[in-house]
């Protein structure tokens, strides 16, 4: 049935070696969703029972030969077909036998792809979705208040306040404890500021601690720096490798787009700093994620910071600026929604001229991510944990001053559980405008702390809302193409 010479052709990410690993998410400076990765896809049986089309699949053209199809009510993942697999996907249009794809050349393998990404299921059983249940607590810890720029997105109430080596190891044994006692399987340290490595000596003994004890608690642990960039010596990149500490930078233009939001204490340029910072990291072994922040400041930068990351093979994603009381001042940082959709429409087209082998799903739509389902946008009030410097417990870094406890005294996990605190961090269905979006288990409604401050209520969908419909169909498309791109190469 097959056009001569055109066998069906269906692509997903299990295509593309290492999979998992090519997951890239946008946490890193923010609670992360629930941990996990992509849904483990089980092989699926055909075993003969009808299947039809899920309602609400969603299907993008990608070149004149395929389209790239996503479920929203599935568990992830997008599917690529091309012309002659497309014609297998049409007979599902109504309930029939997979026998009828078995005489197409190629039919096994597409359908068995279109039932393990829940775009097609068996007649009377539509796809459940697994919302993700937490087993990694992730704790940011704000090692410093000191910082040597003066970003005027920064949430920070800066000071010269730094944490000392007992107040670090005193966190780490509380955080241990909390994870073990609250059932988690592994921590996630975040190393913050402030600038973080301004003090890199206390830093680095916490961790060397961090490791000691979660290997007698029997936790896993993985760590990040979230850094400006601007004063990571040599000696620090080589114990960041030795370390196993992986590495942010922020960088939001590459020279003035990023002096503008992010100068020096003094008021100087950052960016050239930045960027030597970047390349030494580099050749120490230590490639780093990119955060790009964007405001109105840089909004036309973003593609050519973009273009930098791509063309040194580095991860990035996007953080859309959120008010908070230290930049209410700067009333020029707030986009313009169709800014801001022109910028990163700009920056899509660079990814789509240099796909990366690695996904973009999980990085480029601010709060929100096509990975995995879940039902809250991010870990807050269940297994995010901030520390400040003086031990003082919180539930987000953007609410640094609303301290729910002290490590010496409180279980920090109990701590931010606490349903008498500020932030409510609700259920998308439980968000007015929400409930009924195609999105809503994918975008969970947004960041409750820029809601809030947007809107006064955490019960409603997110300021962002038409920004995120707008460029979550982008997305798969552009995961569509890096699948035509790379599946089924060796990485060259
Ligand atoms: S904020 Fe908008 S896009 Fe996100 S879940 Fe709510 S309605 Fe959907
Ligand atoms: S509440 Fe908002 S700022 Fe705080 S961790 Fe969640 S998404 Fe990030």
């Amino acid at each position: 049935m097959n056009p001569p010479g055109r066998p069906a052709l269906a692509l997903s990410a299990s295509d593309i070696g290492d999979a998992q690993e090519l997951l890239v998410r946008s946490c890193e400076d923010c609670a992360c969703p629930p941990s996990g990765g992509e849904s483990e896809r089980a092989e699926p049986e055909l075993d003969g029972r009808p299947l039809v089309r899920t309602p609400g699949v969603l299907e993008l053209p990608v070149d004149a030969e395929h389209v790239a199809l996503f479920s929203p009510s599935g568990n992830g993942g997008v599917v690529v077909l091309n012309t002659a697999a497309r014609a297998i996907f049409d007979l599902f249009t109504r309930a029939c036998s997979p026998d009828r794809a078995m005489g197409f050349t190629g039919g096994d393998t597409v359908l068995r792809k279109l039932l393990a990404h829940d775009i097609v299921h068996p007649l009377g059983a539509p796809p459940s979705q697994q919302l993700p249940k937490s087993h990694e607590l992730t704790a940011w810890l704000h090692v410093t208040n000191k910082c040597n720029l003066r970003c005027p997105y920064c949430y920070v109430h800066k000071s010269g306040e730094s944490m000392d080596s007992d107040t670090a190891r005193e966190s780490v044994t509380a955080l241990v404890r909390s994870a073990v006692d609250n059932g988690f399987t592994s921590l996630r340290l975040k190393y913050a500021g402030g600038e973080a490595s301004l003090n890199a000596d206390v830093l680095l003994g916490l961790h060397e601690y961090a490791v000691e004890a979660c290997t007698v608690a029997g936790l896993k642990l993985s760590a990040v720096l979230l850094s400006n960039g601007v004063a990571i010596s040599r000696r620090l990149a080589q114990e960041l490798k030795r370390l196993d500490i992986r590495v942010m930078i922020s960088l939001d233009g590459i020279g003035e787009a990023h002096d503008a939001q992010r100068p020096t204490l003094t008021g100087k340029p950052s960016a050239a700093r930045v960027l030597t910072t970047i390349d030494k990291l580099c050749a120490e072994g230590v490639p780093p994620h990119l955060s790009i922040t964007i405001t109105s400041r840089n909004v036309d930068a973003v593609a050519e910071v973009v273009r930098f990351g791509l063309d040194r093979d580095l991860t990035f994603s996007f953080n859309f600026f959120r008010d908070n009381d230290c930049a209410s001042a700067f009333t020029d940082l707030q986009y313009e929604e169709q800014a801001l959709l022109d910028g990163l429409r700009a920056a899509f087209g660079e990814i789509e001229r240099t796909l990366p082998r690695w996904s973009v799903l999980g990085s480029i739509l601010d709060r929100g991510q096509l990975l995995r389902p879940r039902s809250r946008t991010c870990g807050v009030g269940d297994d995010y944990v901030v520390i400040d410097q003086r031990g003082r417990i919180a539930q987000c870094h953007m609410e640094l001053e609303d301290a729910a406890g002290d490590i010496r005294t409180t279980d920090p996990v109990l701590a931010v559980r606490d349903p008498a605190r500020k932030i409510k961090n609700l259920l998308v269905d439980e968000k007015a405008g929400c409930r009924d979006c195609t999105w809503k288990n994918w975008c969970a409604g947004g960041c409750a702390v820029a809601t809030f401050r947007a809107t006064g209520r955490f019960d409603v969908r997110s300021p962002n809302c038409d920004i995120y419909r707008t460029i979550y169909p982008e997305a798969v498309r552009l995961e569509g193409l890096r699948l035509l791109a790379h599946a089924g190469r060796t990485p060259g």
